[in-house]
């Protein structure tokens, strides 16, 4: 595969989503992490956006609720390049009403090589890499192959 790079700033844009089940672990995670957070830019589905707003008593860019559209939203952004790190703490226990938006949004980030932790030891592991306060070069595939293929 071909690379093409993309600079992280150091001020990150960090996408949250928690399901249901998962919305107290983000909640206790984002608090343990209060300063770390501050320095960079939230986004969030709906409702955990709002619980982030209260916990963090700052402001979250909320899009809409998960199941009504936001991880459509998000994944959106990631292909967009406004997205710089996914923090999703999906339920592994429980089917979804839009288990699909979920697999796709597990996909892009994938896609577009975007650093995603999907539990509390990954994030924790994710907020303490010196590359959180740092500008970071990151290798994005090149997809001008497939744009060009013949059909
Ligand atoms: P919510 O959505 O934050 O609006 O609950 C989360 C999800 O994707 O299920």
């Amino acid at each position: 595969m071909n690379y093409t790079t993309k600079i992280l700033g150091k001020r990150k844009r960090i996408a949250l989503v928690a399901h249901d089940h998962k919305k107290h672990d983000l909640m206790d995670w984002a608090n343990f992490n209060k300063q770390s957070l501050a320095k960079h830019e939230l986004f969030a589905t709906g409702t955990t956006g709002k619980l982030l707003e209260d916990a963090l008593d700052r402001p979250v860019k909320k899009l809409l609720s998960g199941p009504l559209g936001g991880d459509q939203q998000i994944g959106s952004m990631i292909a967009t390049g406004d997205i710089d790190i996914m923090i999703f703490f999906w339920d592994p226990m429980e089917a979804q009403p839009h288990d699909s938006d979920v697999k796709a949004l597990l996909r892009v980030c994938v896609a577009w090589n975007i650093p995603m932790a999907c539990d509390r030891s990954t994030a924790d592991f994710l907020m303490t890499s010196p590359f959180m306060n740092e500008e970071y070069t990151a290798n994005i595939p090149n997809y001008n192959h497939y744009l060009s293929r013949k059909i």
